[in-house]
């Protein structure tokens, strides 16, 4: 396989955002590697909501925000928010201009915005080491080594293999993981959940533990129940086992006490699955830039999840696309460098939101959160 002048891993938001918009630039030179062996291979996410300053204006530049409006849906940028006894203490209407895209919509927008010929799946890169040239050496799980390239872009998401080549820092465990559930349209719980959590997202806060509802663009809804737990607590149980995981939910350590809505919502909740929440320190966001390689996206800046990461993920492919066009491809170290000076700050910003956001939601009380996180928020009462 050709060298290519620049290799980009990963085929997340960041990693193909960086594609498109380095192919509107005429910066042919680049193939993306992916580990998933195709297109449909990736489990499909959640909703995303995109905000104006970061994700739309990727968008708008890489020509693709006309494409995105056919699919945003700002019905469901409704929020609401609750206590576990089933008050509803907060609301703010709809239409925000923060619109809700799937992931999974928004990865193939992407995806088709970029030659097919430009994406290498089945490509899960192993390690990077240093030649003699001290630039990167790519070493793939499918046995092919690459070198020789003039910059290597880690858009590998949270736990990149790029990373260690630029900077040690590890992401951390949070001590929060969210254990996701599914009402899909044909449960018999669906009209019920309609009714009673709406359009867009339903925050429940009550004893350090919270309840996500959000509706997805088929009308079905997402579930997170954001629990306090040790690393790896999930790992102990069979999620396959519904009964044994609602059961654990139901649990008086878990959500015995709250109201019934709640209680039936995990009685019918399917596809369980589990995240356990990482996260960067603002202090990693400090390396001397290195010869030949860069972090993008998660695999610079993961953290706990605040609404922003996809933004930030789209707006950082946006800032090393422009770098590297303003310095040209013999100059690709200088691009880095002033991509990572415009970086840095955001991603600590979106760091220190995400610590924010995690210490106002897991409260006792839904006031404190709307006293914590409000103002940061934009919210008022
Ligand atoms: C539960 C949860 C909810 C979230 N909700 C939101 C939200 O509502 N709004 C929001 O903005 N953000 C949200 N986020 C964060 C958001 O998902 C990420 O910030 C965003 O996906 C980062 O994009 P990325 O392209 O940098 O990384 P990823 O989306 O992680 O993409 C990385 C890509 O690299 C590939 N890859 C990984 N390792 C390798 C390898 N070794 N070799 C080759 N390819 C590899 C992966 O398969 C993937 O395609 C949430 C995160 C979680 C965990």
């Amino acid at each position: 396989m050709a060298t290519p002048e620049i290799a980009i891993i990963g085929a997340g938001p960041c990693g193909l955002t960086l594609a498109r918009l380095l192919e509107c630039k005429g910066i042919t030179g680049y193939i993306l590697y992916e580990r998933d062996e195709g297109p449909d291979a990736k489990r499909a996410g959640g909703s995303l909501d995109i905000h104006p300053e970061t994700g739309q204006n990727a968008l708008r530049h890489a020509g693709l925000f006309d494409k995105f409006k056919e699919h945003a849906r700002y019905a469901d940028t409704a929020f609401a928010l609750g206590d576990k006894d089933g008050n509803k203490v907060f609301e703010m209407g709809e239409g925000r201009d923060a619109p809700e895209i799937d992931r999974v919509e928004l990865r193939k927008i992407l995806l088709d915005s970029v030659p097919k010929d430009k994406i290498k799946w089945g490509h899960a890169l192993k390690e990077v080491s240093l030649g003699q040239d001290r630039k990167p050496v790519l070493h793939f799980g499918n046995g092919m080594t690459l070198s020789g390239m003039r910059l290597v872009v880690g858009a590998d998401g949270a736990w990149s293999k790029v990373r260690p080549v630029i900077t040690p820092a590890m992401p951390q465990f949070s001590g929060k993981t969210y254990l996701e559930g599914r009402i899909r349209r044909d449960n018999p719980f669906y009209d019920t959940m309609a009714k009673e959590f709406g359009s867009g997202m339903y925050l429940t806060v009550s004893d350090e533990r919270i309840s996500i509802t959000q509706r997805q663009g088929d009308g079905s809804y997402r579930i997170y129940f954001g629990l306090q737990t040790p690393e790896g607590f999930f790992r102990t149980l069979d999620l396959q086992n519904l009964e044994a995981a609602r059961n654990m939910l139901l649990s008086s350590e878990y959500y015995g006490d709250w109201a019934e809505l709640y209680k039936d919502l995990i009685r019918h909740s399917t596809h369980f699955w589990a995240w356990s929440l990482y996260t960067l320190s603002k202090e990693d966001l400090n390396w001397e830039s290195v010869s030949g390689a860069t972090l993008c996206g998660d695999a610079a800046h993961v953290t706990i999840p605040n609404g922003e990461g996809v933004n930030t993920a789209m707006a950082d492919a946006l800032d090393l696309a422009n770098s590297i066009e303003k310095h040209g491809i013999e100059h690709l170290d200088d691009a880095v460098k002033e991509y990572e000076a415009r970086m840095f700050p955001r991603a600590i910003e979106s760091i220190l939101q995400g610590e924010i956001m995690a210490d106002a939601m897991f409260v006792k009380d839904p006031q404190v959160f709307l006293q914590k996180f409000g103002p940061a928020m934009g919210l008022s009462n």
